[in-house]
């Protein structure tokens, strides 16, 4: 049995609010074998997914060949044996950030930016994540909460951006996330308001007509920064959506992490690019894998991923060519290798 020929699934993956569709995702290993028409890898393969448990929603599942072990959309939700190898540098807190958390469910590392963990829950559990082992029970769960860090931010006037990441920030229900954004957009010296999103791209359902008069609404610049790693995950669905958020006049970015059998090829990377293009996003991060434990089997040589974006420069115009770059601990910004 695969997606395709199960009329019940490929149906469903059209329909539904975007919240059915966060119920309707495939949970577990068995369940995604069933869909996908995969076979079972054994005993490592479930050790991993014990560790950090499979989230696949439908929509996604859609754009994945049946039967493809090496599908670069699967490698992203697959659990693999691979995750219970951990070479010495891979951590389970690589960028040090219970060292930037500055106040309770706040990030800050760089000037004038602050990030906002906003919820633990995502619409994928990405195998490669580097927040997998992040403590999100630490963070603020209802408006009341988020007040003390809220008022922080209010008498901060070093701070002109406030970026909603998790998590999901698009997990939040609208009504909430509006309060959010409403006490954050009132901040005078908060000029700019960012969303770290794959959502749209998972469950494209999730841009509904509230979200989109929140970002149109908004008197702070809104900028809405998705993950796509492959062309692939940019369906017609996608690209509606995406060009939808284009229209509310939020900007729209992409960031990718450069991915061992997922975009680690000249071929995949343009792809990627020009993709984006086409549904109106602009190419801006390509991610130096962070070393979390359990990701080891992602990594591509930074000698590689130079390579690979010189040769990318080369074929495709300046702004389409994303900034290949490495968080470093206690560096002042992002670093940027080519
Ligand atoms: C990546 C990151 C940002 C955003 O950095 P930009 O270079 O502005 O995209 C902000 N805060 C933290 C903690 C980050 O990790
Ligand atoms: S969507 Fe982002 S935060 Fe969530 S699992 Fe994937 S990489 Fe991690």
């Amino acid at each position: 049995m695969t997606i395709l020929a199960n009329k019940t699934d490929l149906v469903r993956a059209g329909s539904g609010t975007w919240q059915d569709q966060m119920k309707w995702a495939i949970r577990d290993l068995r369940g995604l074998r069933d869909v996908l028409g995969l076979a079972d890898e054994g005993g490592l393969q479930h050790a991993a997914e014990a560790e950090f448990p499979v989230f696949a929603p439908l929509p996604y599942l859609t754009r994945i060949t049946p039967g493809d072990s090496q599908d670069p959309l699967l490698r992203q939700l697959w659990p693999s044996g691979s995750e219970m190898e951990s070479p010495g540098h891979f951590s389970t807190d690589p960028l040090g950030e219970s060292d930037a958390t500055k106040s309770s469910g706040m990030l800050q590392k760089y000037q004038g930016r602050v990030l906002l963990v906003t919820t633990g829950a995502c619409a994928i559990h990405c195998r490669y994540c580097f927040r997998r082992h992040f403590p999100y029970e630490q963070s603020p769960k209802s408006m009341a909460q988020w007040e003390p860090t809220l008022t922080k931010i209010a008498a901060d006037d070093s701070i002109d951006e406030v970026i909603l990441s998790g998590g999901d920030p698009l997990t939040i229900v609208d009504h909430s996330l509006s309060r959010l954004i409403a006490r954050i957009d009132e901040m005078a010296h908060i000029k700019r308001i960012r969303f770290h999103t794959r959502l749209p791209i998972m469950i494209p359902q999730r841009v509904t007509d509230a979200f989109l008069e929140i970002l149109a609404n908004a008197r702070c610049q809104m900028i809405v920064v998705i993950h796509a790693n492959h062309a692939n995950e940019l369906d017609l669905s996608v690209e509606q959506a995406l060009s939808k958020i284009a229209n509310s006049g939020a900007m729209l970015l992409n960031q990718a992490v450069l991915l061992r059998g997922v975009n680690d090829s000249l071929e995949s990377l343009k792809n990627l690019s020009q993709r984006l293009l086409s549904c109106r996003v602009l190419p801006y991060y390509l991610h130096q894998l962070d070393p979390v434990s359990g990701a080891a089997h992602f990594e591509v040589d930074v000698k590689q991923g130079l390579q690979l974006v010189t040769e990318l420069r080369s074929c495709l115009p300046g702004y389409a060519v994303p900034r290949y770059v490495q968080e470093l601990r206690g560096e002042p910004n992002k670093t940027v290798l080519a």
